[in-house]
């Protein structure tokens, strides 16, 4: 199983970090040790000082027909080091030291079914911090629809199934911090509430 992402996929969130929209999805992975176990908690990295939250919706890909599709869908976090990303964007170097560290994904355990929605349903989702909504949007925002995406990913590597599609982050991320806790919310319903630790110590 792989996870692949995507960057930029939203208008508003491209703007808030001063990135041009882009005319083709961008692209990159997280390792499979990565993923934040379903229960939490997200464990901050020693190796930085600006850990973003960015919720996105997360799809999972089947066959049909011969062809992939996203067949659930669900919610998930990628978690971002900020300032690494920064100096690797300044640089011209690959994300993943900033997205593909240790902890640097989590995906909800509840999964609804693609085809419990009417054509064009637009999939809500929203993120809490400390009991206040830091981001929300749906996918009707999306720059690129799931199945450009899909199209757009499978120009480069096959998707198989099982492996998941983080999809992009609408506008409103920001810094974590020892403490914070976290609530995702897809369609209304709250699928994950996780708290914030520390680095562990004796790293
Ligand atoms: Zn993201």
């Amino acid at each position: 199983m792989k996870i692949v992402c995507i960057g930029r996929n939203y208008g508003e969130h491209a703007k808030e970090l001063g990135n041009a929209i882009p005319d083709e999805p961008v692209v990159f992975l997280k390792p499979s040790s990565s993923i934040v176990p379903k229960s939490g908690p997200i464990v901050l990295p020693a190796f930085s000082n600006d850990i973003h939250h960015e919720i996105e919706l997360v799809y999972s890909m089947a066959r049909r027909g011969g062809r992939t599709v996203a067949d659930r869908v669900s919610i998930g976090l990628d978690l971002t080091a900020r300032d690494v990303q920064q100096d690797l964007k300044e640089k011209g170097l690959p994300w993943e030291k900033a997205k593909a560290f240790d902890g640097s994904a989590y995906i909800a355990d509840a999964f609804v079914a693609m085809e419990s929605f009417p054509p064009g349903h637009h999939i809500d989702f929203m993120l809490k911090k400390n009991g206040h909504v830091v981001q929300g949007g749906h996918s009707g925002q999306m720059i690129f629809d799931v199945a450009s995406l899909i199209a757009g990913v499978e120009r480069y590597m096959t998707l198989e199934p099982g492996d998941l599609l983080f999809t992009g982050t609408p506008a409103g991320v920001g810094r974590i911090a020892p403490g914070d806790r976290l609530e995702g919310y897809l369609l209304g319903e709250l699928l994950f509430d996780l708290l914030v630790e520390p680095p562990a110590t004796g790293q």
